[in-house]
C-alpha cells in the first residue's frame, strides 16, 4: 500500500499550491473588507482575470476532459488541489469546468450551453431542491406539461446556488405523476433565463447567496432536454454526487490553514507567563485536531480513488462528506478558542470560516442523509463493512 504522490502529482498539487498562496490569498483582506460592507468579495471580472491567470500556469477545466481542452485529472488530483483552494476564503475556483451533467447534452446543446460554461461566458445554476423537498428529493413537485413542440413548467425551486447570476438552470421537472419521480417520472431541463424564469435572492449567515427560482408557464422547446426523458432524477443525483468528495476536499484545506493560525498563536500568545501552548488543555484541542484532520484526508482520498476506480463511490463518498464536514467544524471552533477574544473579532477571518463552514453539514445532503445511506446500505448488505479491502 503507497500513501505517497507521484513526483508529477507532487508538481501540479506544489504549483496550484503556490498559484493560491501568491495570487489569491493577497486579496484576503480587501475581500474581507467587502464582504464586511455587504458587498461581493470579488466582482465576476475580478474572478474571470483570475481565471484567466491561472490558465496561462496550466489549470484549467481540472475535470474537464481534454477533447474540450481540460486537464482530465483523476479525482484524487482533482480533490489534492481543491484541498489548495480550499487554504483561501476568497471565493476563488479555477476556470474551464461545467456542471458534469451537461456533458449528457447532444450536440446542439453542446454548442449552446457546455461549451460558453466551459469558457466562463455563461453562467449556469443547477435546481432540484423546492420548498416542500430538500433531503426529500423525491417529492418534488415543479410540473413540465407537454404542450405541442414545448414543455410548459411551473413550480419553485429554493436556495439554488448562483441562481441569480445564472444565464440558464438545468431544472429537474415531473414531467409524468403515474410514474413517480424514482420510476422515471422526471426530466431535466435546459432553460434559458429569457425563456421568463425569475429568481429571488435569499440571504444566509454566510458569503453564499443561493436563489429561489420561480417558473410561471415558463416555455421551453423539447430540443431543450437534457438528456432523455424521464432521466432527471438520475442525472439530478449525478450532479449531487460530485459534490460529495470535492466539498470535504475543499474543507480540508481551511481547516489545515486554520490549524496553522492556531498553532502559531499558542506558541506566541502569553498568558499566566508562558505561552498559551505550553498548556495542555490547548495541546489536547491541537493534537485533536490533527487527528481528525488525517482521518477526513484519508476518507476523502479514498472517496476519489474509488471514483478513479470505477468503482460505486456512493457509499465511500458519503463517510467523506459526512466527517469531513464535522471535522472542518470541530476544528474551526477549537481555533477559535484557541484565539480567545481575538478569534470571536472582524479583525480575523476565523469567524467567516465558521460561519461558511456550517453550510458543509447542510447542502448538497445533510449529515442525517449522509448516515442514511451509509446505514442503509450496510443494513441492506450492499457494502461490507471495511469497503474495498474487506
Ligand atoms: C447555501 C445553499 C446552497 C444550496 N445550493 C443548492 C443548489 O445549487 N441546488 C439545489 O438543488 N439545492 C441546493 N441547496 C439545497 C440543499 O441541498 C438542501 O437545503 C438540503 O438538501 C436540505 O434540504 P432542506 O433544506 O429542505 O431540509 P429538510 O429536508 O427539510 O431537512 C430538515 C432537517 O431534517 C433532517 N431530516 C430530513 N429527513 C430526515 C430523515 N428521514 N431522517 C433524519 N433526519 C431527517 C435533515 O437532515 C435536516 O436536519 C442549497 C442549500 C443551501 C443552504
Amino acid at each position: 500500500m503507497d500513501f505517497s504522490l507521484s513526483d508529477e502529482e507532487r508538481a501540479i498539487r506544489d504549483t496550484a499550491r503556490q498559484f493560491i498562496a501568491k495570487e489569491v490569498m493577497p486579496l484576503e483582506a480587501e475581500v474581507l473588507r467587502r464582504e464586511r460592507k455587504g458587498q461581493k468579495g470579488l466582482e465576476r471580472g475580478e474572478l474571470v482575470e483570475l481565471r484567466q491567470k491561472a490558465k496561462k500556469f496550466g489549470y484549467w477545466g481540472l475535470g474537464t476532459p481534454e477533447q474540450y481542452g481540460g486537464m482530465e485529472l483523476p479525482a484524487l488530483m482533482q480533490s489534492l488541489i481543491w484541498t489548495e483552494v480550499g487554504r483561501t476564503y476568497v471565493p476563488f475556483s479555477f476556470g474551464g469546468e461545467a456542471d458534469n451533467i451537461l456533458y449528457y447534452a447532444n450536440e446542439e446543446q453542446k454548442r449552446e450551453f457546455l461549451l460558453p460554461t466551459i469558457e466562463g461566458d455563461r453562467i449556469s445554476c443547477f435546481a432540484i431542491t423546492e420548498p416542500g423537498a430538500g433531503s426529500d428529493a423525491a417529492n418534488i413537485k415543479l410540473s413540465a406539461r407537454q404542450d405541442g413542440d414545448d414543455w410548459v413548467l411551473n413550480g419553485e425551486k429554493t436556495f439554488i446556488t448562483n441562481g441569480n447570476d445564472a444565464d440558464f438552470c438545468i431544472v429537474v421537472a415531473v414531467t409524468d405523476k403515474e410514474k413517480g419521480v424514482r420510476g422515471g417520472g422526471t426530466t431535466a431541463f435546459l432553460v434559458d433565463r429569457s425563456m421568463g424564469w425569475r429568481s429571488e435572492v435569499i440571504e444566509t449567515m454566510g458569503d453564499a447567496r443561493p436563489a429561489s427560482l420561480i417558473f410561471d408557464d415558463v416555455r421551453v422547446p423539447a430540443r431543450n432536454i437534457l438528456g432523455e426523458i424521464g432521466q432527471g432524477f438520475e442525472l439530478g443525483m449525478k450532479w449531487i454526487g460530485r459534490g460529495r468528495y470535492l466539498i470535504p476536499s475543499a474543507a480540508l484545506g481551511s481547516a489545515e490553514r486554520a490549524l496553522g493560525m492556531a498553532i502559531e498563536y499558542a506558541n506566541t500568545r502569553e498568558t499566566f507567563g508562558r505561552k498559551i501552548g505550553e498548556n495542555q488543555a490547548i495541546q489536547w484541542m491541537i493534537a485533536d485536531s490533527e487527528v481528525e484532520l488525517e482521518a477526513a484526508r484519508w476518507l476523502i482520498l479514498r472517496a476519489a480513488w474509488t471514483v478513479d476506480q470505477d468503482l460505486d463511490p456512493r457509499h465511500a463518498s458519503s463517510m467523506a462528506k459526512l466527517y469531513g464536514g464535522g471535522m472542518v467544524n470541530r476544528v474551526i471552533d477549537r481555533v477559535m478558542q484557541i484565539h480567545g477574544g481575538m478569534g470571536y473579532t472582524r479583525e480575523l477571518p476565523i469567524e467567516r470560516w465558521y460561519r461558511a463552514v456550517r453550510l458543509i453539514r447542510i447542502y448538497e445532503g445533510t449529515d442525517e442523509m449522509q448516515r442514511l445511506i451509509i446505514s442503509r446500505d450496510l443494513l441492506r448488505g450492499y457494502t461490507k463493512i471495511g469497503g474495498h479491502l474487506a
